[in-house]
């Protein structure tokens, strides 16, 4: 088995400035795999498409992108939330659109089982306490799961007693997976919601013994850039101001 090095985003949300900051940042990767919610929200969702099309096909959707496709109610988003997919519906390419509708909501690539919200609801579930991660360790069978939808960097471990802990994610360099199943996710790209405004991400590794170690990254990118492009294109305004409150 080779050394695989793999750059993982989730909700980059048509945010292409902090999607072009993360992958310079990233340096050279084998794969990319993508968490779901490519749009919604930012100011180019066409863009964003065709970038990560160009790097992968391992992506699954999330609810912002099946809302753009008008496959889910916007009843259950914010006004922001809402105008923002009728938005995106609107501006939506055929190539595009033929692309997000053509994901899997669940793909597994070992040692990882890959959803956008959680295992057992993989477009809606927010797993952002133990309890909800506990229930979901029993709805995947692969060591561990990697998950986006919150926009906050955590991981959730099961520990040797059977008890799940959670802890957030830090930028703090490489730590190794094995010892215990866990669910991770790697804060956002396009929209991070956990006080830093810098883009999100994870890299994974996977050495040819087939351990494999994670890594937070975070990285600055031009806020005040997305933010102008937005009011420009009529986006609604909150959207645009908490872009450089990471909330
Ligand atoms: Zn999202």
């Amino acid at each position: 088995m080779p050394h695989l090095r793999i750059a993982v985003v989730a909700d980059i949300h048509a945010n292409l400035t902090a999607f072009e900051a993360v992958e310079a940042s990233w340096g050279v990767v084998d794969e990319v795999w993508c968490l779901g919610d490519v749009v919604g929200y930012g100011p180019e969702p066409n863009e964003c498409v065709e970038r990560l099309r160009e790097m992968t096909q391992v992506c699954v959707p999330g609810n912002h992108d099946l809302a753009a496709l008008g496959r889910i109610d916007l009843d259950d988003f914010n006004p922001s939330a809402k105008a923002a997919a009728e938005w995106t519906a609107r501006e939506l390419t055929h190539e595009t659109r033929m692309w997000l509708e053509g994901l899997d909501q669940r793909i597994r690539r070992d040692p990882f089982t890959i959803v956008h919200g959680s295992p057992r609801q993989p477009i809606w579930e927010y797993v952002l306490d133990t309890a909800s991660a506990a229930e979901n360790f029993r709805d995947f069978d692969t060591p561990y799961c990697l998950i986006g939808h919150s926009h906050v960097p955590l991981m959730f471990a099961v520990g040797a007693d059977g008890r799940v802990a959670g802890q957030p994610l830090e930028p703090e360099g490489p730590f190794p997976l094995r010892g215990a199943r866990r669910i991770l996710n790697p804060g956002s790209v396009g929209q991070p919601r956990d006080g830093d405004p810098r883009a999100s991400f994870g890299i994974v590794e996977i050495g040819s013994d087939g351990q494999a170690s994670f890594e937070l990254r975070r990285v600055a990118y031009d806020v005040g850039a997305v933010q102008t492009r937005m009011r420009v294109k009529g986006l609604p305004e909150p959207l645009a101001i908490r872009l450089a409150y990471g909330r």
